[in-house]
């Protein structure tokens, strides 16, 4: 399978001003040193907590932010080289839904205008044609030509999100970037978007990037993953590997905070101590040692490397990989032992 995206290095750094003009104060560190491939025609996960990273990163693969370092490539080729003219075009093929579809859909135009406005940003003015096709890709998303002149606030969250998604693939892209798209919805609609989803993916041979909080979606649709944290990738690969046998210490506490149907009365949860730390003074070292339950004293100055553990299977962490060998801190292998300390909860 071709790559359709790969991420090299790439880094995505925000100034943050101080109170006089010019005087930055530091940087938002969103992204750092991320490198992926995302294969034609897959579902590629991307989950961690919010403010990890995950929709700048996504933002960023589809131009909407530029790197501060490193290179996207789409296809092949690298978006910053591209002129203005080329990369509006590429662009064109690399669309976007957004998580809410309350505030992603603007209240003054109907459905036609909405659906059909990415066609007349690219130039198109046959009215007729334009209808056909709107109507067209109204029943693809479950709507129907009875709907064309109404407005966003004659519909229902689900069906706004199938306007949003009708918008997303009026320019027949190959790539889209689902930003949470349930994440706003009852969970009674949630299911039937994410089956529109699939759908689509098959029948236009759409490659996803799905964001999402939500484990139990992430496994049933995406074929790879990765699991970010405070703007790193922690571990990333093929997602029934990854949740069959998670390595990082992370993703093991994602996949076990995710709840599951048990009556038994008993269940042990692992709550990680404390908040994620600020991503302008990230910490140097691992990016998880401060609330690592395994976290080994080395952890907090040498950060780990990217090691394939096994075929398409990266992870980030010492305890899987070892620490490099370089200069380390004495007891460097001994446990961290630190006054909070990993929760056990009874439900
Ligand atoms: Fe935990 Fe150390 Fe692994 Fe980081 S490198 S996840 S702190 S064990």
């Amino acid at each position: 399978m071709s790559d359709i995206i790969t991420l090299q290095n790439v880094s995505v750094h925000f100034p943050v001003w101080g109170f006089l003009p010019f005087l930055k104060k530091g940087e938002i560190q969103a992204v750092s040193d991320v490198s992926l491939r995302i294969g034609r025609g897959e579902i590629f996960g991307i989950v961690g907590e919010s403010g990890c990273g995950k929709t700048t990163l996504a933002n960023t693969m589809v131009g909407f932010v530029k790197p501060t370092a490193g290179k996207v490539l789409f296809e092949g080729v690298d978006l910053s080289s591209l002129p203005r003219q080329e990369f509006k075009k590429v662009r064109r093929r690399m669309q976007m839904i957004f998580q809410d579809p309350f505030s992603s859909l603007n209240p003054r135009f109907n459905v036609y205008q909405i659906v059909s406005e990415p066609m007349l940003i690219r130039g198109e003015d046959d009215e007729e044609s334009m209808k056909a096709r709107v109507v067209e890709l109204l029943e693809m998303v479950g709507l129907s030509s009875g709907d064309l002149y109404r407005y966003p606030s004659d519909f229902s969250g689900g069906q706004r999100q199938r306007i949003g998604i009708a918008r997303a693939i009026s320019l027949n892209p190959s790539f889209l970037v689902c930003d949470e798209p349930v994440s706003a919805l009852d969970v009674s609609i949630h299911a039937q978007i994410l089956n529109l989803l699939l759908e689509l993916q098959e029948k236009l041979n759409l490659t996803y990037v799905f964001i999402s909080h939500n484990l139990a979606d992430v496994k049933k649709l995406c074929d790879r993953l990765a699991v970010m944290y405070l703007g790193k990738v922690m571990e990333a690969g093929n997602s029934d590997k990854i949740f069959a046998k998670p390595l990082h210490p992370y993703t093991q506490a994602l996949m076990a905070a995710v709840l599951n149907i048990d009556f038994s009365g008993k269940r042990e949860i692992a709550v990680l101590p404390g908040d994620t730390p600020s991503p302008i003074d990230p910490p140097p070292g691992c990016r998880f040692w401060q609330r690592c339950p395994k976290a080994m004293r080395g952890c907090k100055d040498v950060p780990p490397e990217y090691v394939e553990v096994e075929e398409d299977h990266v992870v980030a962490c010492h305890l899987v990989n070892g620490f490099p060998k370089t200069e380390l801190p004495d007891g460097y292998d001994q446990p961290l032992v630190r006054s909070e300390k990993t929760v056990k909860v009874r439900r």
